[in-house]
């Protein structure tokens, strides 16, 4: 490709809502273009990177034995209704009318339409297992759309969808698939961890996340070095936390601690640790108040409370609903005399806590030397600790490390959960009826591209890993003006493309610093200059991207040394 003839163009204006680096280098170098908030035209230079890594996609899915298809973006509320996401699905879902007023919503994912299809095609066991997916726009209207194909409104995903006749077909193709996502994100060159995950409105029984580690990933991982226990910290969970000092409990006092909300100013007042504190917050639900107690020093995991609860909507309680439930203003809430229509659960790591210490439920006042039973009201037990870096491993009481991570991959075992709702079953041999289990396998086309930019960049721009580049070589000629200069970069331009190899040359008409610049901020692996004072010479530069070292070599050595690279850089 011509540079002349191919849209790209650098901009040095970064827009002010470009927070990380990914964002601001997609747009500098002219591979995204915002249309409106979260939405994005993906420009030709962008376009190539998204249908490399397709590419990929299609060719690790295929060979573990997954169906290409594609289906609507925009799908009727009535398979909605059927499976009960209309109304549980909150506002990320786009809903949308025709002119007959019917009902649809533009698609955030596709496992009611891919069940219908389905269910109307097999009914017998011989034709089981399946497994389908599709490269598709997708649309959620994101609370904060941000980082620029990182965390799009409208955005680019790999669904898959597996149907099978019992757990254990399930097993061999969540397996599967858990290996094609590990085989595709090490064909792009990424650092990248499997994590157990949470799972979310999708639902169902078991759920791994594919992490690309990163400093400015949006989602807090911890693992173990020992054990290798890995998981989202909105999943992880941790046994054996070491319990604070006992402190005096042969009476329950009530103490003035006039002006002290918080648990910080408490155990200073009170001279006694945080940890010994059982905090207490109260949350909106849709099935009314819920008070969540934690060990004052740490913080509630809200998505292990929300599945405890089995909820759909959990927010923190408003100032005036906290004093019309306590009777006192924020932050003297506390177990002790709750009103008993309000639903408590306590973390597993207050449980030990003797003598401790809480908000009195009136205004200025605490009560000290607290026990479980003699004290409080009836509280549910959960795992509602948000997990940090430094607890013991749940499996193996190692202190577990904590990373940042981009989510780029997730996988689900649906179980039945979208086929029963569906009446999606099938016959076995017996001639009984089932319904089918299902997993379902997503993959962010842009947003790992943008991942990839995350971890292979430097201050002057990308530096493509080269199965996602754009191109694989840039033949820049200093002096397209020079006929002879001129002459000889159109034939390495041509003996590289007759070589199959994936080259943008660079010949426009500009200085050579505009020319270099461009050329760094763009990323392309391996890169060819081709000017008047080496070709004297009888030379050409090559260079990679990753290093810029230069190496002379002759014209028409180029084509073999360019091959030899790129077959030593697979990643
Ligand atoms: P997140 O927790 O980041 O909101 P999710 O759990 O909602 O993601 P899934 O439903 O698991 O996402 O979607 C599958 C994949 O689609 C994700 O792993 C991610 O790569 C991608 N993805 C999800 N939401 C977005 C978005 N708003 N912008 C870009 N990619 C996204
Ligand atoms: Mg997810």
């Amino acid at each position: 490709m011509r540079w002349s003839q191919f849209y790209l163009f650098t901009t040095r204006e970064v827009p002010s809502d470009a927070e990380v680096v990914s964002h601001r280098l997609m747009i500098r170098s002219g591979m995204i273009k915002k249309v409106a908030a979260g939405i994005y035209t993906y420009m030709p230079y962008g376009w190539r990177s998204l249908q490399k890594l397709s590419t990929i996609v299609r060719r690790e899915l295929e060979a573990a034995g997954a169906t290409e298809l594609s289906m609507p973006a925009v799908q009727p509320a009535e398979l909605w209704e059927e499976s009960g996401r209309w109304q549980e699905y909150g506002k990320e879902l786009l809903r949308i009318q025709d002119r007959h007023n019917r009902d649809f919503c533009f698609a955030p994912t596709a496992e009611e339409v891919i069940t219908d299809i389905v269910r109307r095609d097999v009914s017998s066991y011989r034709q089981l297992p399946i497994n389908l997916y599709q490269i598709q726009e997708k649309f959620r209207d994101e609370i904060r759309p941000r980082f620029g194909l990182m965390r799009g409104r409208e955005f680019l995903m790999k669904d898959g969808y597996s149907f099978h006749t019992d757990d254990a077909s399930l097993d061999d193709s969540y397996q599967a698939m858990q290996q094609a996502y590990c085989r595709i994100f090490e064909a792009c060159g990424l650092e990248y961890s499997v994590v157990e995950a949470d799972t979310g409105n999708i639902g169902g029984s078991s759920s791994h996340e594919f992490m690309v580690l990163a400093e400015t990933g949006e989602s807090a991982v911890v693992r173990c070095a020992e054990c290798h226990y890995a998981a989202n910290t909105e999943k992880a969970t941790t046994r054996g936390l070491l319990a604070p000092p006992a402190l005096p409990a042969n009476e329950r006092q009530l103490v003035p601690t006039p002006g002290a909300k918080s648990v910080e100013e408490v155990s200073t007042l009170l001279q006694i640790e945080p940890s010994q504190v059982v905090k207490t917050l109260l949350y909106e639900t849709e099935d009314g108040l819920v008070a969540a107690l934690v060990r004052g020093d740490r913080e509630i995991n809200e998505i292990a409370l929300t599945n405890h609860l089995g909820v759909q909507h959990l927010t923190l309680a408003s100032e005036e609903k906290v004093r019309a439930a306590t009777g006192a203003p924020v932050g003297y809430a506390g177990p002790v005399g709750l009103d008993e229509s309000i639903r408590q659960v306590a973390d597993s790591s207050v449980r030990e806590l003797d003598g401790w210490v809480c908000g009195a439920n009136q205004g200025d006042a605490h009560y000290t030397g607290c026990r479980w039973e003699r004290d409080a009201g009836t509280v549910e037990w959960a795992d509602i600790l948000l997990v940090e870096p430094g607890d013991p491993c749940p499996k193996c009481g190692r202190p577990l490390d904590g990373f940042r991570g981009i989510e780029v991959g997730h996988i689900f075992k649906l179980g039945t959960k979208y086929s029963e709702k569906l009446s999606c079953t099938f016959l076995d041999n017996e001639g009984q009826s089932h319904s089918m289990p299902m997993g379902c396998y997503g993959l962010g086309i842009g947003r790992t591209v943008a991942a990839a930019i995350e971890q292979n960049h430097d201050e002057d721009g990308i530096i493509w890993p080269r199965p996602l580049a754009p191109f694989e070589v840039l033949v820049n000629v200093l002096n397209p003006k020079d006929p002879e200069v001129s002459a000889a970069a159109d034939a390495i331009y041509a003996s590289l493309r007759e070589a199959g190899v994936d080259v943008l040359y660079d010949d426009r008409d500009e200085r050579p610093g505009v020319k270099f610049k461009d050329a760094d901020l763009i990323g392309i692996p391996v890169r060819i200059v081709v000017g008047g004072r080496s070709l004297a010479q009888g030379t050409v530069e090559l260079s990679h991207r990753r290093d810029r070292e230069r190496h002379a070599v002759a014209p028409d050595a180029v084509v073999s040394r360019v091959l030899e690279w790129l077959s030593a850089d697979s990643g």
